[in-house]
């Protein structure tokens, strides 16, 4: 077991801990899965997780400023049933700059916008599949999600079939949440 540093009078004991940090100047606060002193309460983390708290961090961040999350990012290339490789060179950016995006390097406006092009368009393409509800989405708009309207939005989330609910609305929502962060900045 690990000792508390601060006190020495206990052992660490598994906990979700709340961690504060900063990315580019900007403090943020995490959660994750860490260690806590029973006595005095003292937080910390192991090493090996340090990179998810960094990933974490960074995710906060980008949350704050609409640019997708690593996680987001990984969903969109896994929906495309892509490897790393196959999808940087199908978004037109290098590999390595997917990988790192992926394990938290925040990605500049550049590549954020050209993952957004091209994975929208691809969910236009799997709308104007499934049926008359998404295809109508994909004409509203011509680009997907993030351009929708509050009114589309709305309207697609109260009309849609079982299988758009499920699979597309919650996407749909997220993007326009997303997309609507940096309004009226
Ligand atoms: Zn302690």
């Amino acid at each position: 077991m690990n000792k508390c540093i601060q006190c020495g009078q206990a052992d660490l004991v598994p906990k979700i801990v709340q961690l504060d940090g900063q990315v580019r100047g900007e403090h943020y606060t995490v959660e994750m899965l860490g260690l806590e002193c029973p006595r005095c309460g003292y937080q910390t983390i192991e090493g090996p997780t340090m990179p998810e708290y960094r990933r974490l961090l960074a995710d906060s961040y980008r949350a704050t400023y609409g640019l997708l999350t690593s996680e987001d990012i990984r969903a969109r290339r896994k929906r495309l049933r892509m490897n790393q490789r196959e999808f940087a060179k199908y978004v037109n950016v290098g590999e390595a700059t997917i990988k790192r995006a992926e394990m938290g390097k925040i990605q500049d406006r550049h590549t954020d916008e050209a993952i957004r092009r091209r994975t929208d368009l691809v969910l236009s393409a799997t709308a104007s599949r499934i049926g008359r509800t998404e295809a109508i989405v994909t004409s509203t708009n011509g680009f997907g999600a993030p351009f929708l309207g509050p009114d589309v939005t709305h309207w697609t989330l109260g009309c849609a079939g079982p299988a758009l609910r499920h699979n597309i609305a919650p996407y749909l929502a997220s993007q326009f949440v997303a997309s609507t962060r940096g309004w009226g900045k």
